[in-house]
């Protein structure tokens, strides 16, 4: 399987990275060595001194396809989940700096924990579902899916026009604003509404 991750989709964030509000989706891959085994706590990379972590809500390709079009993705996905893009920033402004590829600071080992699944036959509306980050019992990040830029449907639409989308692959859909540096002894929760999905430590 693979994992696409959406970068710049919540305008709040774009602006406190600096970066413009983008008029396509950005998008970029991530192994799926990026995985965190489950019960597995997150060991600080020895490679980066600035360590930041991103919510983001999941969802899981349910059917293969390619150059889907937008009034069909719904299709394919019937599973959603929120996850962690683990961003190596330091590492990823010099890529930047540099007109580099982002790997290096965004596809390292096990920089994609993501929680359990849930139905999307659950949510009374995909464009309202509340998200959210709390490291050592507060919160850090909160987003709804409303303050999108691309919708789920428009991001399937647009990601398989160039990769095609597998069952089981996943796709990060961006993060809201409240980005920040985790530290070690770090105690992750991430939620969607008020259901805990996923927890982990930092070590
Ligand atoms: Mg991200």
């Amino acid at each position: 399987m693979k994992i696409i991750c959406i970068g710049r989709n919540y305008a709040e964030h774009a602006k406190e990275l600096n970066n413009p509000v983008p008029a396509k989706p950005v998008f970029f891959m991530k192994p799926d060595t990026a995985l965190l085994p489950p019960h597995n706590p997150f060991f600080y990379p020895p490679f980066t001194n600035d360590l930041h972590y991103e919510v983001e809500l999941v969802i899981k390709i349910s059917r293969n396809g390619r150059s889907i079009a937008e009034k069909f993705a719904h299709k394919y996905y019937q599973e959603i989940g929120v996850g962690i893009d683990f961003t190596a920033r330091d590492l990823q402004q010099e890529c930047k700096q540099k007109g580099l590829p982002w790997e290096l600071a965004k596809a390292f080992d096990f920089s994609a924990p993501v929680s359990k699944f849930v139905p999307v036959s659950g949510f009374a509306s995909l464009n309202d579902i509340n998200f959210g980050l709390k490291i050592n019992n507060e919160w850090r990040q909160r987003g709804n899916s409303r303050d999108m830029i691309f919708s789920f449907d428009r991001i399937i639409a647009y990601v398989s026009q160039f990769v095609m989308l597998r069952k089981g692959d996943y796709i990060f859909t961006g993060t809201p604003e409240g980005v920040g540096p985790a530290k070690i002894n770090d105690h992750f929760e991430l939620f969607i509404g008020d259901e805990l999905m996923l927890a982990f430590n930092v070590k």
